[in-house]
């Protein structure tokens, strides 16, 4: 990393002049050097108005009514997104219901794929336009959007292609049949890559679909839509409908829906399974998280550094799996601490579609007011809070990288799941101390391990409750690689083999 030195100003030209050798975290980083602005430029090709996605055909809400879909880097209008009442749900439903039992799941595995595979094949060529779309719907920085998003999307679709036709290897010595409807509702942290985790292993294993985007990002589903007609996937096979809660409920609760995959909050997860209960209706839960990143003192510590940056700034912390709670062995506390500060300097902050941009935009209004909430809270209770003195564009939701050292797991920070670019770091002596703190939360969705010991590692990846767990690296992910909760993170596996398990029902041969 480049030495940081002080600026001051000169006073026979009155032009900035550094000492040398001193660091001086306070500076921003803009006023020693300037990257030039890299706005991405291709054209997300979006429309003033999208209607819902219902039997193949675009179609407007019997309602009538129409929301908007807000850039968050800059609050401005993008476009306006129909509205499903119950009535649209039930013509989704009475479509998917239709396509499952006239087509889709009577049609060979090996056909499945050739759609499932040309699925793929056009999302990858209008990735570009696809991750601009992202970019200005959800405010995730394009560079997320271009290399982690969209080609992770198009990823699970090529992955899937491949087990439509191999389903007997899913569960040697057993038939796997589909299940039918499956209601599908996905959050707006990963709007695209949601929709592949959910829609691709359902129409491998033969399931057909009614999928609701969360309200604040339903354009690239809409515009998905587009690509499951030129791909000719049979009319029905799969469906959006958009809109908040209320139609949430209503795709949740369908009589019709054989099974139901939710990803969102633990609250509103635990909501549906109240609802849901005493139906015979299959579910899986991908739920909220609060995962430690522990870092032993025998840890690379540079490489760790990114890896922790990486684990709770990447996508402005709207990560389930964020490593939003830092376990440090107790004699390198201070190191990393200090180590995190410069990192924190130098980490560009502003309009998600700058390519240099490492935190774009929060992604709403309401976790943009939640996000201070919390952070408010872990000054109360006493952490001690750092944020580099960046500068904020002056529209839109942002919120400063954050680090609170001193943090005890009575902080609510260190106990509620924030969802935005917030680090809590908490010290540890022993290895057992480190296992406790890390399993002491409601959550268990994922925990990161930094270390040069494989015993350690190994210890840890079974003594830590969490679904994931990653050493010397953090948020990885790989079609192949199940991923899933425990506890109040939810059951259930999307990706992988055990994916697969959860969309079909078993028979004997
Ligand atoms: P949220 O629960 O508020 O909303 C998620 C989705 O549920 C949205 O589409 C929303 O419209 C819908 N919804 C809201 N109320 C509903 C109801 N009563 N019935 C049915 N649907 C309803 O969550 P969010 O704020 O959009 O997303 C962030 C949450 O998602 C975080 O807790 C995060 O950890 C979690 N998440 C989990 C995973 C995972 O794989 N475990 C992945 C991504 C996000």
């Amino acid at each position: 990393m480049p030495s940081i030195n002080k600026k001051t100003s000169s006073p026979r030209t009155g032009r900035s002049t550094r000492r040398r050798g001193r660091p001086a975290p306070e500076l921003i980083f803009g006023d020693l050097w300037e990257f030039d602005p890299a706005p991405e430029t291709a054209d997300p090709r979006l429309q003033p108005r999208y209607d819902l996605f219902i039997n193949g055909q675009f179609v407007r809400p019997r309602s009538g009514k129409y929301f908007d879909s807000i850039n968050p880097a800059n609050e401005r209008k993008l476009a306006e997104i129909a509205l499903a009442g119950s009535a649209d749900v039930d013509a989704a439903y009475a479509a998917a219901q239709d396509a499952f039992q006239s087509t889709w799941s009577r049609m060979p595995g090996r056909e499945r794929a050739k759609y499932l595979f040309r699925i793929a094949r056009l999302l990858q060529d209008r990735a570009r336009e696809f991750a601009v779309a992202e970019t200005l719907d959800g405010g995730k920085p394009i560079k997320e959007s271009r290399d982690f998003d969209v080609p992770m999307a198009a990823a699970h679709f090529f992955y899937h292609a491949g087990w439509a036709d191999k389903l007997e290897y899913v569960a040697p010595g057993r038939q796997l049949a589909p299940l039918g409807v499956v209601g599908q509702v996905i959050p707006w942290n990963f709007p695209l890559l949601m929709l592949a985790w959910k829609v691709a292993p359902a129409l491998a294993t033969g399931n057909t679909v009614v999928l609701k985007p969360a309200e604040t990002t339903s354009i690239t589903a809409l515009k998905f839509a587009g690509i499951l007609q030129d791909a000719g996937l049979p009319p029905g096979v799969v469906n959006f409908v958009c809109g908040a809660g209320e139609t949430g409920a209503a795709v949740m609760a369908h009589p019709v829906a054989a099974k139901v995959a939710f990803t969102g909050s633990t609250e509103v997860g635990k909501a549906i399974m109240r609802s849901l209960a005493g139906t015979e209706k299959k579910m899986t839960m991908e739920l909220g998280g609060k995962a430690a990143n522990i870092v032993f003192d025998d840890a690379p510590l540079d490489q760790a550094v990114e890896g922790i940056v990486n684990g709770i700034f990447f996508n402005q912390g709207h990560v389930c799996c964020a490593g939003s709670r830092l376990l440090v062995h107790e004699p390198i506390a201070e190191r990393v601490l200090a180590k995190l500060k410069l990192r924190l300097n130098v980490l560009r902050v502003g309009d998600p579609m700058d390519k240099n941009t490492d935190i774009g935009a929060i992604n709403s209004k309401p976790q943009l007011e939640k996000i201070r909430r919390l952070v408010a809270s872990g000054v109360k209770e006493g952490a001690e809070m750092f944020q580099p003195p960046c500068r904020l564009p002056a529209q839109g939701y942002y919120f400063r990288p954050t680090l609170f050292s001193g943090v005890t797991m009575s902080h609510r920070i260190a106990r509620e799941e924030i969802f935005g670019p917030v680090l809590s770091i908490l010290t540890f002596r022993t290895v057992d101390e480190a296992i406790e703190k890390a399993n002491n939360t409601a959550y268990g969705l994922s925990a990161g391990v930094w270390t040069d010991k494989g015993s350690r590692i190994l210890k840890l990846s079974t003594a830590l409750k969490a679904g994931v767990v990653w050493a010397n690296t953090y948020n990885r992910f790989d079609p192949s690689s199940p991923f899933g909760g425990y506890k109040e993170s939810g059951f259930g596996r999307e990706g992988g083999r055990h994916g697969l398990l959860d969309y079909t029902r078993l028979a004997p041969v």
